[in-house]
Order: C-alpha cells, then structure tokens, then sequence
C-alpha cells in the first residue's frame, strides 16, 4: 500500500511535538536594533549585520545612485550579458581587500559554497568537513559526489587522520567563524595540514570579514596568516557588510576555472549592479569606520562578562555570535518567545541548525547597539533563566 504523498499535516503535526516547528516573523521598517516586529518596537538580538551598515544612509545614497545609472534587473548571467562595471569593480576591490590575485561574485553565499566544491572535486576526490561546518557547505560536499568526511568539530587530530588514511585528491572544508557558535576554526593547523598533505582548503568567514582583524579582514587577518595559507576564501555580503551575494577569492587559475565549472555561477543571474556598488561602500565603510569593531567588541566583552555572573552557559567566542546554550529545544523556544514579549528579540535555534541536545538562544551584537541594550538584555535573560 503506498502512502499518501500530501500528508504534510501529519509530518507538521510532528514537527510542532518535536519543538522543530519554524515560524517566520514579520517586520516591518529597515534593519536596525530598533525593529518592529508583528505590530511592536523590540530591541534586535538576532540580526547578522553585526557593523550596523544594513542600513547605513552612504551604503543606500550609494544603492540609490546605482538604481539611477544601472536600473534594477542585471537582465541576465554574469556570462552573458550581466557582468557590468559595478560588478567588475567590486571583484577587483575584493581582491585587494583580500590580497589575492582576484574575487568572483557569486548570488548567495549559499550558491557560491554549492558551487565552489562541487567545481573543484568530483566521484574519485575526497571532501573533509567540520561537523559544524553551515548547511551550504555540507551541502555541497553532497552535491559534488566527492567522498564525503565529517571531523569532530576543530579536532586537527581526527582530520589528520583522515588525511593520512586517504592520500586521495582531498578538499578541507571549514567554517572560519562557526554560525552557530561563535567560536573561531583553528586556521594555523588547517593550513598547515593542507599543506603538508598537498590538499585544498577552502574556508567560508562569513561571520569574520568586517568583524575579525585590525581592518575587518576576517580570520585569515586574526591569525596573521598569508593569503597562500588559505588558497580558497570565500565571504558574505548578507552579514558585516549589510547587503547581499558573497564572493570567492585566490588564485587567477582558481578564478578562471570557477568561471568555467561553477553552475551556480554560470546558470544564474548576476547580482543587480547596484546591490554591488552598495557593497563597495560598505567595503570602503568596513576599512575606514574601524570605531565600529571596537565597539563591538566592547559590547561583546560587557555581555559575557555580566552572562558569566548570572552563571549562564556560554560558548567559546569573543565574536558577535554569542549563544546561551538551552539544550531543550521547546525551553528554548519558550525562553526566546517569553523575551519577545519583554521587547527583546533573540532567536532559539535547534536542531537540525545545530546538534541534538544543544538548542540554545543565539544572540548577536551590532556596533548599533548601546551598554543599556546589553544591561537590559541581561536583567530580561536573569528573570526568564535563572
Ligand atoms: C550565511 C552563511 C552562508 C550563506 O550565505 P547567504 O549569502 O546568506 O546565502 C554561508 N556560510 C555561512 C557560514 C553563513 O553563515
């Protein structure tokens, strides 16, 4: 007897008893810390434009100008007729930014992880993971049909391992900052074993450009490292730099054969031009408004200085991501939910997002924020967890 096909209300069912259920919100006015959500003015714990440029009026005057020169639509891939000045201008910057030979925009950070590994390892390869890595990245580990390893999370030991077993074409795959945590890949081992066992090493900083490094160039600055150490770089617009699309840089070789062989590249439209020139100048803002990552961190420090007091469970992280772990997937719902009503908004996150067990509140800072943002939200999480 087969199935019913459409019995989405049973699987629905499940998901709510599970405490799985996603709901989606809807605000209302521009990014801020300051957000109206379902009618009411809360206070932003659970946006990922950590230096406050979402809506910085220089990046929208210079979103605004583009519209006015380029129009909206790119009118098609970058391949055909997509790929404009404002485009090519920001890839060169990118690659300055990050001093290597060039940059290649992609539509979504999401696309250009899909496309990057499976452009670069097939069937006979191999591809090693962080158990911890973001979805995009597992995904296209999947995607390429390489033989696919999951590390424990920053275990360099268990990866060399792999690594000595497997003398195989091998691709390493990390998170710099982990999404979800916080907390920073060991990128000095990373690229030491790449080297030593002549493997590629590609490293998604997402959540460092703009926030990790004396000019906001991510982890790869944090750890002083040199631009060959970390061959495939790839970031985000959608987090520090307040817009949209991610980019990946290295080598001109590298470039060239992610043109070629990247279908989420080729096979999609180009960002529209003045989403670009909005980005670069948030670039320009990253590098020149450094007062944004030392406020950061002051906030950041303020925070888990007084979470620790309370004796909340944090994690490893100096960054802007700093989740209280729950482990019970409907407290933290409830937690998250019982904040809201407070005014304060931060997200509960769960399984699948994360591992069973460990669904936490994750909390994210902006430069926007003031000291009392963060007092307030440490008297509201003293009431609803202690
Ligand atoms: C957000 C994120 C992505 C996806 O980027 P989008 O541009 O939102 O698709 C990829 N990797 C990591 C680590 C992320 O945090």
């Amino acid at each position: 007897m087969s199935s019913d096909f459409y019995d989405f209300a049973d699987q629905l069912t499940r998901l709510n008893q599970q405490g799985l259920y996603r709901r989606r919100r809807v605000t209302d006015g521009p990014q801020g810390i300051l957000v109206r959500v379902d009618g009411k003015q809360v206070i932003n714990f659970c946006s990922n434009d950590y230096l406050g440029l979402a809506n910085h009026p220089e990046v929208a005057a210079g979103f605004k100008q583009a519209v006015d020169r380029y129009g909206v639509g790119s009118g098609s891939a970058h391949l055909i007729c997509g790929h404009g000045s404002a485009h090519h201008a920001l890839e060169e910057e990118l690659a300055e930014f990050t001093g290597r030979d060039r940059a290649l925009l992609f539509s979504t950070g999401y696309m250009a992880n899909l496309g990057v590994i499976s452009a670069l390892v097939g069937r006979n390869d191999r591809v090693f993971e962080d158990r911890l890595n973001h979805a995009s990245l597992l995904d296209g580990g999947l995607l390429s049909r390489a033989r696919f390893m999951r590390f424990r999370h920053l275990d360099g030991k268990e990866l060399q391992a792999h690594l000595l077993a497997h003398p195989e074409r091998t691709l390493i795959v990390s998170d710099g900052v982990f999404s979800m945590d916080g907390d920073l890949a060991d990128l000095p081992v990373l690229a030491a074993l790449a080297q030593q066992h002549q493997a590629g090493l590609l490293i998604d900083d997402a959540h460092g450009f703009g926030v990790l490094g004396r000019n906001g160039g991510g982890i790869v600055e944090h750890f002083g490292l040199a631009p060959g150490d970390v061959p495939i770089l790839m970031g985000t617009f959608g987090k520090a730099f307040g817009t949209f699309g991610a980019f990946v840089a290295g080598s001109d070789d590298l470039i060239e054969i992610l043109i070629q062989k990247a279908r989420s590249y080729v096979f999609t439209t180009a960002l529209p031009a003045a989403i670009a020139e909005a980005t670069r100048v948030s670039l320009r803002l990253m590098q020149t408004e450094t007062w944004r990552r030392d406020k950061l961190r002051f906030l950041v420090a303020r925070f888990r200085a007084g979470a620790l007091q309370q004796g909340l469970q944090l994690m490893d992280s100096f960054t802007a991501i700093q989740p209280v772990l729950v482990g019970d997937s409907q407290l933290a719902v409830s937690i998250s939910q019982s904040l809201l009503r407070q005014g304060f908004w931060v997200s509960a996150i769960r399984p699948p997002t994360v591992p069973a067990g460990t669904a936490r509140l994750r909390v994210t800072f902006s430069a926007e924020h003031e000291t009392q943002h963060v007092d307030a939200l440490l008297d509201a999480l003293c009431k609803v967890m202690t």
